[in-house]
């Protein structure tokens, strides 16, 4: 990374800080349901405890008939479905992604992402989580596509 966007880096963060705010809120005992994990690709990365608002989103969220909820990103923060997933290079890759969009998008990224989605889904596309613009550009990041 060029030392301009080192330099850029900390106004990403706090642009992203909303975002991330609502992840930390995930993370507090009783509400969200979510437990520390690790710092990873400069995340902070927690693991659902199957309890609480998380839980709730992983059992029964589904954005299209493809789309297996692995993982959340909020901000800089990743919650998985389960811990065991930390160890695939390529889900963390594909959330660290999302994470770098949020540092560019702020507060902007649920509506460009949920905007898109929203597109897709009224045009009857067969998958819409999977064109979403910014999956599309995560998948590529990580190597799921080229
Ligand atoms: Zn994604």
């Amino acid at each position: 990374m060029t030392c301009f966007l080192k330099c850029l880096r900390p106004l990403g963060w706090l642009w992203a800080a909303p975002l991330t705010l609502l992840g930390l809120f995930c993370a507090i005992p009783g509400l969200g349901g979510a437990k520390w994990l690790a710092r990873q690709n400069g995340c902070l990365v927690f693991v659902d405890s199957g309890r609480g608002l998380v839980g709730l989103f992983f059992r029964k969220w589904r954005l299209d008939s493809t789309a297996r909820v692995a993982a959340i990103t909020l901000g800089n923060v990743v919650i998985l479905a389960r811990a065991s997933f930390a160890q695939s290079s390529r889900l963390m890759a594909h959330e660290a992604a999302h994470a770098r969009q949020t540092m560019i998008l702020g507060p902007f990224f649920p509506v460009v992402y949920f905007g898109h989605w929203l597109i897709l889904f009224c045009v009857r596309h067969p998958t819409p989580y999977r064109a979403i613009c910014l999956e599309r550009l995560a998948r590529r990041a990580s190597g799921e596509i080229s």
